[in-house]
């Protein structure tokens, strides 16, 4: 029995991980890790670099870029070499070299440690697409959270619009059936739930409706443990 609780949430891009997560964790009292970030800082570093589909280089790179996870009033925010890249990270081409440089194992690895040393010693919600697999496998209840991709792609558009970024929603669905092909396919860490992991799909729910389904699984899996 240990003192302090952790909930993994995992899935594809879109479906709801990070404003679901985020809500869960603060229903809960908890801090929440959004992962994906990290990658995407990572991933902003090889773009400006020139070199994201340079697996050596991104290998090299890794070892000592400084990425730094820092909460502010609460909300997490992410700097790359002092540099704060939160807003920067959130477009489409940053997304997609995430992904491509989250499938270099040496970029895993070094996540993975930052991760868990963040998390160690709290109460924590984290979300990504390994958490339950790999970061935290005995975390006190796994979550794999899904939609369609149709629907994960009308939520993206929607988020991007309200940015004043908006893009065609042919092209955001293309982007998503890609991001999902290269995550579930790559040879380290692919996105797969967890054996244990409670699946949920929200393609019909609203995001309150799913915060309260996750929020009774969690009360009863931290009552438990
Ligand atoms: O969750 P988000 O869409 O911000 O993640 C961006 C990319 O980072 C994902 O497409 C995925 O390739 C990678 N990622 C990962 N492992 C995590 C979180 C994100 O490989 N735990």
């Amino acid at each position: 029995m240990s003192n302090v609780f952790s909930i993994a949430i995992d899935g594809p891009a879109g479906a709801g991980k990070s404003t679901m997560a985020k809500a869960l964790a603060k229903a809960l009292g908890a801090m929440y890790l959004d992962t994906g970030a990290m990658y995407r800082a990572f991933g902003l570093f090889m773009l400006r670099k020139g070199a994201v589909n340079d697996a050596a280089a991104v290998a090299k790179c890794v070892e000592d870029v400084d990425i730094a996870v820092r909460f502010v009033d609460g909300a997490q925010r992410l700097y790359l070499s002092g540099e704060d890249v939160t807003d920067a990270i959130r477009v489409p081409e940053v997304s997609m070299a995430a992904s491509t440089v989250s499938a270099v194992p040496q970029v895993r690895e070094r996540m993975v440690a930052l991760q868990r040393k963040i998390a160690e010693g709290q109460n924590v919600v984290m979300d990504g697409r390994d958490i339950g697999t790999k970061v935290l496998p005995n975390a006190t209840l796994k979550i794999y959270l899904t939609a369609s991709a149709e629907e994960r792609a009308r939520r993206r558009c929607k988020e991007l619009e309200e940015k004043g970024k908006a893009e065609p929603y042919e092209q955001v669905l293309r982007d998503m059936i890609q991001r999902d092909y290269q995550d579930t396919h790559r040879a380290a860490s692919p996105l797969q739930p967890a054996e244990d992991a409670v699946h949920v799909d929200t393609s019909d729910l609203t995001i309150e409706e799913s915060v309260a389904l996750m929020k009774k699984m969690a009360d009863e899996a931290i009552g438990k443990h």
